[in-house]
């Protein structure tokens, strides 16, 4: 069995009260018997209040980026340690805002997920194709490439620490959602490639996630496809009880 995980990605929103009031919605109104794996992923400067508020829940909170290096010269990044010193043992790597806006290549995602990975965080990794590549159908290779230049040199056993997102950019913030049918495909093709280039095991456990304008009326259909493990929600994750009807619909 494949770990079901939503995970809220709520970028640059929310100041420090409203960061606390929109986590204390949803820990009141969470389901708390579900195996589905809850993550909200504030910014930094919110990261530490919202690990102690959700202390003892089964929500967990992660980094939507970290720095490459361990230390050092680098004005305005975090690390590693400085997340790990706080108790944030997740990071989300790859968003597609961060390899447009902030030049994050693969080459530099394959230093990150290896310094995340020595420290025992998990990794949620994205990737995906643009418009032109999916108009053009480049979709699979340039998402093998952004798998194999990112992520296919771990070892086998440091998979465990993984969690995949597949988002199509054209997707993320447009209203515009892959079909049940495309999300579903694009898994299947991502889950034998690690079959192929890493092992049938680390292929049957690694979850997979969609994100690109998950709602709640579209969730149930996406997640019933059989290679797609739960969401990476971007605008939904924002409203407690957008994201909570996002992780019901499991
Ligand atoms: C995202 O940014 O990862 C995302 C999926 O955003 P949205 O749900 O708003 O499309």
């Amino acid at each position: 069995m494949r770990k079901k995980i939503v995970a809220g990605n709520w970028k640059m929103n929310n100041d420090s009260q409203q960061t606390q009031a929109l986590l204390s919605d949803i820990l009141n109104k969470r389901p708390q018997d579900t195996a589905t794996k809850i993550v909200v992923a504030p910014t930094f400067v919110n990261l530490q209040s919202a690990v102690i508020q959700t202390k003892g829940s089964n929500v967990i909170v992660a980094a939507q980026n970290m720095h490459q290096a361990e230390s050092g010269a680098f004005t305005g990044e975090i690390s590693v340690g400085m997340l790990k010193g706080i108790d944030v043992n997740t990071v989300i790597l790859g968003h597609s805002e961060r390899r447009a806006y902030f030049g994050e290549t693969n080459s530099i995602l394959a230093e990150k997920v290896n310094t995340a990975l020595k420290h025992n965080l998990t990794i949620i990794f994205c990737f995906g194709e643009e418009l032109a590549d999916r108009q053009s159908g480049n979709h699979f290779n340039v998402v093998e490439s952004q798998l194999r230049e990112g992520l296919f040199h771990i070892g086998e056993s440091q998979w465990t620490n993984v969690v995949l997102a597949y988002e199509p950019v054209w997707a993320i913030g447009t209203g515009e959602t892959a079909s049940p049918e495309q999300a579903q495909e694009m898994h299947n093709f991502i889950r034998t490639l690690i079959k192929e280039n890493v092992s049938a095991d680390v292929s049957e456990h690694t979850s997979i996630l969609y994100g690109g304008s998950v709602k709640p009326d579209n969730a149930q259909e996406i997640f019933s496809k059989p290679d797609v493990d739960g969401g990476l929600i971007g605008g939904a994750a924002l409203k407690a009880d957008d994201f909570l009807a996002i992780v019901n619909a499991i």
